[in-house]
Formats: C-alpha cells, sequence, structure tokens
C-alpha cells in the first residue's frame, strides 16, 4: 500500500459495494456482507451512506466549507451566521465535522458510514447526526454496539470514539480494522505536506503552520493503538 492510497490518490484495489455507488477495498466487502446478514437477522439492514471518498472530493468540500458555499456548523450543529474571520479558528471550526483532504479515513477505502435502512422514514433524508443516532436509530446503533464488544462485527469497530482526537463522536461512522491497518502504517505525514504545499487549498497557511497539531488532534489518534 502506498501513502498516495492513504490519501485519496491512489484508486488501485476498490472495488463497487454490490447495489450501492459506493466504493471499498476489496478486502472490506466480505466482512461487510457478513455483518449485513448478522444485522438482518437481528431485524435491521445496513445501509451505507458513505465509504471510500478521493482526495480531490474530500478538497471540494474543504474548500466550499471555507469559502460558505456549504453550511459550517459549530460544536453543538449549530450553523455559524457568519464565518469565523480567523483563518486558524475558520479551519478548527470545519475540522469538528469535516476531516482535512488526505487526513479523512474515508480515503482509507475501509470505513463506512451505516444507518439502519428500515428505521428511515419515507421521504426522509439521512443526516448523519447524534439526534438520528439517538432517535430513530437507536436500537441498531445499541444492537451494533454489542456485536462491537462482543467482538462479533467481522472486524468493524467504531473509531470516531469519546475521548480520543479532536473529531466530534460519530456512532455511524465504522472502521474495518485489520484493512485499515495497512493504510495506517503507509501513511507518512511528510508526503502529505508536500501534496498541500502543490494543491490549490483553502486556508493552505494555517493548516501548513500548523501542521504537526493537526495530525496530532485529527488523525493520529484514530490510528490502532494511539
Ligand atoms: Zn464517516
Amino acid at each position: 500500500m502506498t501513502t498516495l492510497a492513504a490519501f485519496g490518490l491512489e484508486e488501485k484495489g476498490l472495488v463497487e459495494i454490490p447495489g450501492t455507488e459506493y466504493r471499498v477495498r476489496e478486502s472490506v466487502l466480505g466482512p461487510l456482507k457478513e455483518l449485513s446478514q448478522k444485522a438482518r437477522e437481528a431485524g435491521f439492514e445496513i445501509r451505507v451512506e458513505s465509504a471510500y471518498r478521493s482526495f480531490e472530493r474530500q478538497l471540494s468540500i474543504w474548500n466550499r466549507k471555507a469559502t460558505g458555499q456549504l453550511k459550517l456548523l459549530d460544536a453543538n450543529g449549530v450553523p455559524f451566521r457568519e464565518l469565523p474571520q480567523d483563518e486558524e479558528v475558520l479551519m478548527r471550526a470545519i475540522l469538528l465535522w469535516s476531516a482535512l483532504p488526505g487526513g479523512s479515513r474515508h480515503h482509507f477505502g475501509t470505513e463506512l458510514d451505516v444507518v439502519d435502512g428500515k428505521s428511515v422514514p419515507a421521504g426522509y433524508e439521512v443526516e448523519l447526526t447524534e439526534e438520528e443516532c439517538d432517535g430513530m436509530f437507536l436500537p441498531f446503533h445499541q444492537w451494533l454496539s454489542k456485536q462491537i464488544e462482543s467482538k462479533n462485527s467481522s472486524g468493524f469497530e467504531r473509531v470516531f470514539v469519546p475521548g480520543r482526537g479532536k473529531i466530534q463522536p460519530e456512532r455511524w461512522h465504522i472502521s474495518h480494522r485489520p484493512s485499515a491497518r495497512d493504510l495506517e502504517k503507509s501513511f507518512d505525514p511528510q508526503a502529505l505536506r508536500k501534496v498541500y504545499e502543490k494543491t490549490d487549498i483553502a486556508l493552505k497557511s494555517a493548516i501548513l503552520d500548523n501542521f504537526d497539531a493537526l495530525m496530532r488532534d485529527y488523525v493520529f489518534p484514530y490510528f490502532e493503538g494511539k
């Protein structure tokens, strides 16, 4: 695995999840099928809301959030009325809910955002929020927690959990740990810094000035064994 694959800049080895528009690494497909079967037996239907994401896609999200073209939420999930003026404050605000391009675990192709398709009311558009996890998806998340605790989740685990780094907890985000391991190992922060230097990315100087802290707060705490 190359470090570019860990940044979403190398798409070799990605395969489509049948019946969806999403892609994952090949080694994730079997375990996902297994977990979906277990969910079905428990009365749930795992619906994938997001999987692999390219660097370009994350860059587009980042740049649109930095310029106010996409809604920017505070730690309570309330939209900012005005964008923070200070570049570093703005950068940290984006990072509460969106990853740095190249620093998103969704680049790995081993990560999924999932909900229980059976609990989605007709016409409702899933937003992936805490409220949903405590509401319509609560039984599903309680079931998933039990599966993970009892090591019966086919290698999937939650990674954005309280007390780790500075990313808000995300119950809907699961990682296929055995597959993510290789990507984490190949992740070379200095190579990512070089990518930023060559990329047209919003808040570039704030990112480069705070690079080591960003890795420490938003990337490495979620690696296995950290
Ligand atoms: Zn996610």
